[in-house]
C-alpha cells in the first residue's frame, strides 16, 4: 500500500470514527511560532499552563525522532444550549464555556486518536506515533493551521469553513511521510470584532493573546482575581466565550457535533448558593468529567462567590458571611468579602466584615476585608 493510499483510507476511516476533520502536515520545525513564543515570553504575555520548553514546543523530531508528518483532527462542538434554564433573583446561575460542555474532550480526542493510531499500526507495523491533546507540547493551532484545518482569527482560535472555531484540536506525530494538505487563506480581513469585543482587552492586534488578562484563564487561576477583572468575569465559573460568540464565521455554526458533547443545561448552567456547599465528593460526581473541572472546586466556587457579588444577590448574604468567618480558604473568605461589598448594606453585613477583620490572620484577606467595608461606608455617605 503506498502512503497515498493509506492517506485516502485514513481520511475515510476517520469520519467513520466521528473526526470531523482531518489534515496532514509535514513536521518541519515551526520557525514562525518559535519566534513569537520567544516574544511572547519576553513580553509575559504566557499563561504559564503551556510547555516552557520553546524548542518543544516548535521542533516536532524533539518530541518523536524521524517525525515526519503530523496529522491534525478537529471534533465539533455545540454553540446552543437547548431550553437554558433562566437564572432569577433567589437562583442566580453560573455558566461554564462551551469548551467545557459535555463530555472532557481530552478524553473524546484521546480515544479518536487511540483508534487512527490502531488503524495505521495494523497496516504499517514499522511506524512511530505520538498523540497529544491540548496539554502536549505541540501548537494545536499551528499544526491546525499548516494542516489546512482552518485559519488561525485575531480571537487566537483555528476557526474552520464549516464549524467555525467551535471545534476541539488533537494531534498525531508520525513517521510516515504522507502528502501535506494546503493551509487556508486568513478570511478575518479588516474585521477585528473579537478585538474589540474582549472584555478586557486580552487579544492583540495580530493574533496574539495576553493571557494574564484573559477571563478564560483568569477562571482557571487559583489566586484572588485582580480586582480591576471582578467585574468583568460576571456570572462566568469557567472560560469565557465572548470572542467567539462575536465571530461572524460562528454565525449558524455549532448546530452539528459530536454526541458526547451534549451538554446538561443544569450542569453547564448551575445554581450558584448550591455550589458554595458542595462538597468534594459531590462535586467529583457531578462536574468530574467535564474539562471545566481539571482544576477542582476551588476556582469555580471562589467565581460562584464573585458572581454573586456581580449580582449583588441578597439572598446569599448569610452564605457570604459564613464563607467569610469560617471558610479555611483564604481565596474563598476574601472573594466573600468582596460579594458582601458589591452587595451593600444588608443584613448586617458591615458589622460581620468587622467582625471577620478583627479575628483575621491573613493579610490579603484583611486587605479585602477593609476594601469592602470602604465601600460600604462610602455607601452610607451618599445614600
Ligand atoms: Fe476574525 Fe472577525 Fe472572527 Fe475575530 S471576529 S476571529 S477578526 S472573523
Amino acid at each position: 500500500m503506498t502512503n497515498a493510499q493509506l492517506k485516502e483510507e485514513l481520511v475515510a476511516y476517520s469520519k467513520s470514527i466521528g473526526i470531523d476533520k482531518i489534515g496532514f502536515a509535514s513536521a518541519d520545525p515551526f520557525l514562525t511560532l518559535k519566534e513569537r513564543l520567544k516574544t511572547q515570553q519576553q513580553l509575559g504575555y504566557q499563561s504559564g499552563f503551556e510547555e516552557p520548553d520553546i524548542d518543544k514546543r516548535t521542533e516536532p523530531e524533539r518530541l518523536l525522532p524521524y517525525a515526519k508528518t503530523i496529522i491534525s483532527i478537529a471534533l465539533a462542538y455545540p454553540a446552543k444550549l437547548e431550553n437554558p434554564p433562566k437564572g432569577v433573583k433567589g437562583k442566580r446561575r453560573g455558566i461554564f464555556c462551551r469548551a467545557s460542555w459535555g463530555e472532557d474532550y481530552h478524553i473524546v480526542l484521546n480515544d479518536r486518536l487511540q483508534k487512527l493510531e490502531a488503524f495505521i499500526h495494523e497496516r504499517v507495523p514499522s511506524a512511530k506515533m505520538a498523540s497529544m491533546v491540548d496539554t502536549g507540547a505541540l501548537s494545536d493551532r499551528a499544526v491546525a493551521e499548516r494542516a489546512g484545518i482552518g485559519w488561525s482569527g485575531k480571537n487566537c482560535a483555528i476557526i474552520t469553513p464549516e464549524f467555525g472555531s467551535y471545534v476541539y484540536l488533537g494531534d498525531m506525530i508520525t513517521t510516515i511521510a504522507f502528502e501535506p494538505d494546503t493551509p487556508i487563506d486568513d478570511q478575518c480581513g479588516t474585521c477585528n470584532k473579537c478585538v474589540d469585543a474582549c472584555p478586557t482587552g486580552a487579544l492583540i492586534q495580530g493574533g496574539q493573546l495576553d493571557s494574564n488578562k484573559c477571563i478564560a484563564f483568569l477562571t482557571q487561576t487559583k489566586e484572588m482575581i485582580p480586582e480591576r477583572y471582578r467585574k468583568k468575569i460576571g456570572n462566568r465559573l469557567y472560560g469565557c466565550d465572548t470572542c467567539q460568540v462575536v465571530c461572524p464565521e460562528n454565525k449558524g455554526k455549532g448546530e452539528e457535533y459530536q454526541p458526547e458533547f451534549t451538554p446538561d443545561p443544569e450542569k453547564v448552567k448551575p445554581e450558584l448558593l448550591p455550589l458554595l456547599s458542595i462538597s468534594n465528593r459531590e462535586f467529583k460526581e457531578k462536574y468530574g468529567k467535564m474539562a471545566g473541572s481539571w482544576r477542582g472546586k476551588k476556582p469555580i466556587q471562589r467565581n460562584a462567590v464573585m458572581a454573586l457579588g456581580h449580582f449583588r444577590e441578597k439572598g446569599a448574604v448569610p452564605k457570604l458571611q459564613s464563607l467569610l468567618t469560617h471558610d479555611p480558604r483564604p481565596v474563598i473568605r476574601g472573594s466573600a468579602a468582596w460579594s458582601l461589598g458589591e452587595i451593600g448594606e444588608s443584613d448586617g453585613n458591615h458589622a460581620a466584615l468587622q467582625a471577620a477583620n478583627e479575628q483575621e490572620d491573613d493579610a490579603s484577606v484583611r486587605g479585602e476585608i477593609r476594601q469592602a467595608l470602604m465601600k460600604l461606608e462610602k455607601e452610607v455617605e451618599h445614600s
